[in-house]
């Protein structure tokens, strides 16, 4: 291996830049940059460890509008290029004080990633996992989703002029199942949850020689999620928050921001300091949570049933990471109710004019619920992730969200209506 140029750091463990090696995770073999996913020696995930190299703000700002500023931290293996891609990423980081007033808080912000060419953070994971497919050669990709993720691979997949197998459970929602089929494509509804979807994909994965992005290239993939961080921290204007809150369901996102915040610490881009990582899952599927209430450093794999359904994983790969994320950096992984989820998402809309999928609720519900049990310092600068469009979620606020009245087109009728609803209101 070749150090190209030293970083100074402090922990000494910098190990970011071009991508040079998978390595696993739990015993440290490594091995060559082609579609694996986990270690022979171990059966541990395979990451992408990198040769050191620098960058600078300057060259990070003077690069494209899109997650592409980051290339020089991304995994991208030598190979043809050249086919387009969606160019997601550089969101927007809303400032978010009206939901500041209302929880009690002072410092929030809103990492807004419905603003993705599919309207989720998936968009991410996506452009690193199909970049990495063409260079190896794949003509046809592939994923196991719970939702977002099936609208990301078929769009970015149509635009690259690649073929796509999409697989998902039967019972999403009509806001993913059609927003995927658009893009063409063939669309494999499974009729069981996630974790069915995802077993058969391992198997499909070892029959045929398909780059499936969250299977035999999720080490590429995985790695797309860091941008989220190296955004935040860039918006934020080259700083770090106190603390993060990510939504949970295989809890990969999670873990990558926080190898965001350390890398850009290693590199010098922002100052070093402490800050928290906190997770969020729906009661309903929250094995990542109870485990961290429990004490423990595994989760106990649990059957799905929660309207978050983006996150409803019940054996989440990357839970035991998520646990260490959020113990290391003094934050916590906290559950909230199906009916906290739907005030989340209201109370996001009503302050802040942001109209968050499920995922998003969960965040904001989460949020509410570590302040008032004194997890998180009101006086605290948070940034919440919004990971997904409320607009594919819409049965989810359908029935507490409709017209306030409904009447004939007059004067009158409306003029009754109006001020009966509003007696000692606003005229
Ligand atoms: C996939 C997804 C997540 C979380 O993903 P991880 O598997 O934990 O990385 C969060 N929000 C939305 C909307 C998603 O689609
Ligand atoms: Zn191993």
């Amino acid at each position: 291996m070749s150090i190209s140029t030293v970083v100074p750091s402090s922990t000494g463990a910098a190990s970011i830049g071009s991508a040079h090696a998978l390595k696993c995770r739990e015993c440290g073999a490594h091995y060559p940059l082609d579609a694996s996913y986990a270690c022979l020696e171990c059966f541990g995930p395979l990451e992408v460890a990198y040769e050191r190299s620098t960058v600078t703000r300057e060259q990070i700002e003077s690069g494209p509008q899109s997650m592409w500023r980051y290339e020089a931290l991304l995994p991208v293996v030598p190979g043809a290029a050249g086919r387009p891609g969606l160019n997601p990423g550089l969101t927007k980081l809303v400032r978010a004080d009206n939901l500041a007033a209302a929880l009690g808080a002072k410092a929030v912000w809103v990492k807004d990633d419905s603003g993705n060419p599919t309207h989720s953070f998936k968009d991410r994971v996506v452009a690193v996992a199909l970049e990495n497919a063409r260079r190896l050669g794949y003509e046809t990709i592939a994923c196991a989703s719970t939702g977002n993720l099936a609208n990301a691979v078929a769009a970015a997949a149509a635009r690259a002029g690649l073929t796509s197998v999409v697989f998902v459970p039967s019972n999403l929602e009509a806001g993913k199942i059609v927003t995927t089929a658009v893009y063409g494509g063939t669309l494999v509804a499974i009729d069981g949850n996630y974790d069915d979807v995802n077993r058969l994909c391992t198997e499909v994965a070892a029959q045929r020689d398909w780059g499936f992005v969250n299977v035999n290239l999720r080490p590429y993939y995985a790695e797309g999620s860091k941008t989220v961080g190296y955004e935040i921290a860039e918006q934020l204007g080259w700083r770090l928050p106190d603390a993060v809150i990510s939504p949970v369901a295989s809890g990969s996102l999670l873990t990558k921001v926080d190898k965001a915040f350390r890398e850009f610490t290693e590199l010098g881009l922002v100052a070093e300091r402490p800050y928290r990582v906190f997770g969020a899952q729906a009661t309903g599927c929250s094995p990542v949570s109870q485990a961290f209430r429990a004490g423990q450093d595994f989760c106990t794999p649990v059957k799905p049933n929660t309207i978050a359904k983006s996150l409803a994983i019940g054996n989440p790969a990357d839970g035991p990471y998520a646990l260490d994320v959020a113990r290391r950096t003094g934050g916590a992984i906290a559950d909230v109710t199906d009916d906290e989820v739907v005030e989340g998402i209201t109370l996001l809309a009503r302050t802040e004019g942001i109209f968050a999928e499920t995922a998003g609720g969960v965040v904001v519900a989460t949020y509410r619920k570590l302040l008032r049990e004194g997890l998180i310092d009101p006086d605290a600068e948070v940034v919440l992730l919004n990971t997904g469009d409320g607009l594919k979620t819409l049965d989810a606020v359908a029935p507490t969200c409709q017209p306030t009245m409904t009447i004939t087109p007059s004067y009158a009728a409306f003029d009754a209506a109006y001020d009966a609803i509003n007696i000692g209101g606003a005229a």
